[in-house]
């Protein structure tokens, strides 16, 4: 399978795998593109297999000229020569291009040096001794189951190798130098029964493997989708619907992750905003929800912008109340910010017909503690929302800061 072949679509993949898994489809049955993607996800495991064999391929070429030296003398020449031209050469070029040819011409070279193996090994047996005959014809037929086992093809590969390794050592066995009829027929027997043995074994094993990369693939594909769901779950169970904002769960956490523990060493203190806008369902009745939406939204993006610039965070509280927290070094900084974003609120101008612009006003109640005290975000919310209550009470369209009611309270209560 070329390197080249561009990834197929993971849709039309997707589709693919699952009709071929539901359908429980034969490899043969299989659409190109599952057949490409199989091929490519076995590439580099058959480039190694590939390597590593032709490396084990060149050791035994080199072994049996020994081996030649010692049960054919006189043979052992012709033996060395022939295997020195026709299996060495291939199996070299298989091992030094393992990395940069493509997958079929390393299979191609494999294949040949092999098939030259078997039949340098039957024209050797051919001029041998009985004995020496025997056992060179018997090494031929197990080097062909082997080969057949090992090497990484797919199965039309498989019947090639095997149809050219079976004629290559028949033919040979024939001509010129024929065998004896006897270990002839023997040859011929043995070689058709382990050809068609280790064909049987190839293709139940290449359609194991096949169904196994189909459920791998269809796993993987499940696991994405899992993942994404739980993604959007996630994002759904933490934002707000309509203006994207956090909502008041998100809020929640994020404000206990960022700054209910201070470290001891922070020198600022913490201050949280209720934002209610004023007379909201005035303005819902006024210019209807849809409009009332789009100026939620375009509140809810200003102030997104307000406090990312000064580093805090802010979620929609409900309805059309909003919930802010950040770092202050001062009362006074927190009332000054609460201050901004008050303004840009009615700064904002919202269009809610095309012939007139109307602004939206909000209500601030501001609470904050020290820098190193204790934040409890319950005892910040009710002291930020009785600030926000005294806000709308004394007239809207404005920041009211807890430490104010609370230092008139006290004053009341001495
Ligand atoms: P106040 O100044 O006292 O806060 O008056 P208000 O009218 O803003 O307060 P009230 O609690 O009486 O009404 C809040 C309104 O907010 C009622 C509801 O129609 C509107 N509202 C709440 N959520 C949404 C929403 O998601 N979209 C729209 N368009 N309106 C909403
Ligand atoms: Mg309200
Ligand atoms: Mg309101």
């Amino acid at each position: 399978m070329s390197a080249l072949q561009p990834e197929p679509k993971r849709s039309e993949l997707e589709l693919a795998v699952q009709r071929a898994v539901a359908e429980q489809w034969r490899f043969s049955q299989w659409p190109p593109v599952l057949k490409q993607d199989y091929g490519r996800s076995r590439e580099s495991d058959a480039r190694q297999v590939l390597y590593h064999l032709q490396v084990i391929g060149l050791i035994v070429a080199i072994l049996s000229i020994a081996i030649d030296v010692v049960a054919l003398s006189d043979q052992a020449m012709r033996g060395a020569l022939l295997r020195g031209l026709l299996v060495i050469p291939p199996a070299l070029l298989g091992v030094i291009f393992a990395k940069r040819w493509s997958l079929r011409p390393l299979k191609l070279v494999a294949g040949m040096s092999i098939v030259a193996f078997g039949t340098i090994t039957v024209h050797l047996a051919s001029l041998a001794d009985p004995v020496n005959a025997t056992r060179y014809t018997m090494a031929t037929t197990f080097l062909l189951g082997m080969a057949g086992l090992l090497l990484p093809f797919v199965l039309d590969e498989a019947i090639a190798f095997m149809v050219a390794f079976c004629t290559a050592t028949l033919a040979i066995g024939l001509w010129p130098n024929p065998l004896p009829a006897g270990l002839m027929l023997e040859h011929l027997v043995m070689t058709l029964i382990v050809a068609g043995a280790i064909l049987a074994i190839a293709i139940r094993n290449g359609e194991l493997r096949a169904r196994t990369y189909l459920y791998a693939v269809r796993d993987k594909f499940i696991q994405g989708e899992l993942e994404q769901t739980v993604q959007v779950l996630r994002e759904l169970s933490e934002k707000d619907g309509l203006t994207g904002l956090a909502n008041r769960r998100a809020f929640r956490s994020v404000f206990l992750q960022t700054y209910a523990n201070p470290p001891p060493e922070e020198l600022s203190g913490v201050s949280l905003l209720m934002i209610d806008l004023d007379h909201f369902k005035a303005f819902n009745d006024n210019y209807g929800h849809p409009a009332g939406d789009r100026a939620l939204r375009a509140v809810a993006r200003c102030l997104d912008h307000a406090f990312n610039a000064h580093g805090g965070h802010v979620a929609r509280f409900g309805g059309e109340e909003f919930i802010g927290a950040l770092h202050c070094h001062t009362i006074a900084d927190a009332e000054s910010f609460a201050e901004l974003v008050c303004h840009e609120i009615r700064a904002l101008k919202i269009p809610v017909r095309r012939d007139e612009a109307q602004s939206v006003t909000a209500s601030i109640g501001v609470a904050s503690t020290g820098a190193g005290a204790k934040v409890d975000l319950c005892n910040l919310t009710a002291r930020a929302d009785r600030a926000l209550y005294h806000a709308k009470e004394t007239g809207r369209d404005q920041v009211v800061l807890s430490e104010r009611i609370e230092l008139r309270v006290d004053r009341l209560a001495s």
